[in-house]
């Protein structure tokens, strides 16, 4: 080698290693979200403007997240992953595509039933952050709203050809009916999946939105939807929107026994993510009075950290303005119950 090339390397070397500390120097978070709300924009800049830590975005859907992470590998710029529903959290931990963490701030601010199983050594996967209910909503004229109190009554045959519902195995469901796995037992659960495949007034098609609007056409009594698709038609003022709301009752379920089905958006530290502390430090902001005020309005759901309440107009309307019965069951175990449920899904012929 000759001088001039050793000497041009040592410079490359150099210049190299300066790079590598202003960019360690520059502190940051890539963030991988499938929440896209404007809210969300004063909530990482309140962020940045507390600790000088810069939020990198990348929005995808959950789906494209999960495949981006796995496809980058050891490479993956990520640091913190926000997503939701608790199936797909789940189905990111068994991944192996985040990094199990311990914060004393979010075990305090995060209800235990609302984050991953704890490693054995106490760390965890992802932390619950805005919670949402799984509702059902009905034809007022024609249906009594004591009909479809309970989700074992959306597989009554009493309720013969009146119910829309999405895709079973869309993570939404696969999580209810985890959910219901959980209360009911395997064997209970599958029969009355059955059930509910043999209401259906159509083949499960659509999102939820589409389920609330396809009971106010008439094209069936009863629908399942998450609360915040129903409270953001709630809170629209288009006439077509009003129109729907006007004739759709909500209802959350099973206030006698187990309590509503409640869901996640969730949180966690991605893998190979290169920044952990200013991750962690992150999370930590989001389980935040302030951030979760942000978090929870900007998609009308309830904040998930012990003692933050918020005043949306819709939801204290669902909920007639008293709290509602929620299950207690750890969001993990609905988790783990997905791929037995998916099966079940097969087994009974729901699509
Ligand atoms: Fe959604």
């Amino acid at each position: 080698m000759s001088k001039t090339v050793k000497a041009l390397l040592s410079v490359c070397v150099v210049a190299a290693a300066t790079a590598g500390t202003a960019h360690a120097q520059e502190q940051v978070v890539n963030l991988y979200s499938a929440r896209h709300y404007s809210t969300d924009e004063a909530l990482y800049s309140g962020f940045t403007k507390a600790t000088g830590i810069k939020i990198n975005r990348v929005d995808a859907d959950d789906a494209g997240i999960l495949a981006r992470l796995k496809a980058e590998g050891a490479a993956s710029p990520a640091d913190v992953i926000l997503l939701v529903d608790a199936a797909r959290l789940y189905k990111g931990e068994v991944d192996g595509l985040f990094q199990p963490i311990q914060s004393a701030v979010l075990n305090e601010a995060i209800p235990a039933n609302l984050r991953s199983k704890p490693a054995a050594d106490g760390g965890i996967a992802w932390y619950g952050l805005s919670t949402r209910a799984r509702v059902v909503v009905y034809n007022k004229i024609k249906v009594q709203k004591a009909d479809v109190d309970t989700y074992e009554e959306l597989g009554d045959p009493k309720n013969k050809g009146k119910l829309c519902i999405r895709s079973g195995s869309h993570p939404y469901n696969l999580s209810l009916f985890g959910a219901v796995t959980e209360h009911m037992g395997e064997q209970k659960a599958e029969a009355w999946l059955k059930g509910v495949v043999a209401n259906l007034a159509r083949p499960p098609k659509g999102g939820d939105t589409d389920q609330i609007k396809a009971v106010a056409a008439g094209e069936c009594d009863i629908a399942v939807t998450n609360s915040y698709y129903l409270a953001r038609m709630m809170r629209s003022t288009k006439p077509e929107d009003v129109a729907v709301v006007n004739k759709v009752g909500v209802v959350f379920p099973n206030q006698d026994s187990w309590g509503t089905h409640l869901n996640i958006s969730g949180g966690a530290v991605a893998k190979h993510s290169k920044n952990q502390a200013n991750a962690i430090k992150f999370l930590e902001y989001l389980a935040s009075p302030e951030a979760q005020n942000y978090l929870a309005n900007g998609n009308n759901e309830w904040p998930a950290a012990k003692g933050v309440t918020l005043d949306n107009p819709a939801l204290k309307a669902m909920t007639g303005g008293q709290p509602f019965k929620s299950e207690t069951i750890p969001i993990s175990a609905v988790g783990a119950n997905t791929t037995k449920v998916q099966q079940m899904l097969d087994r009974v012929g729901f699509q």
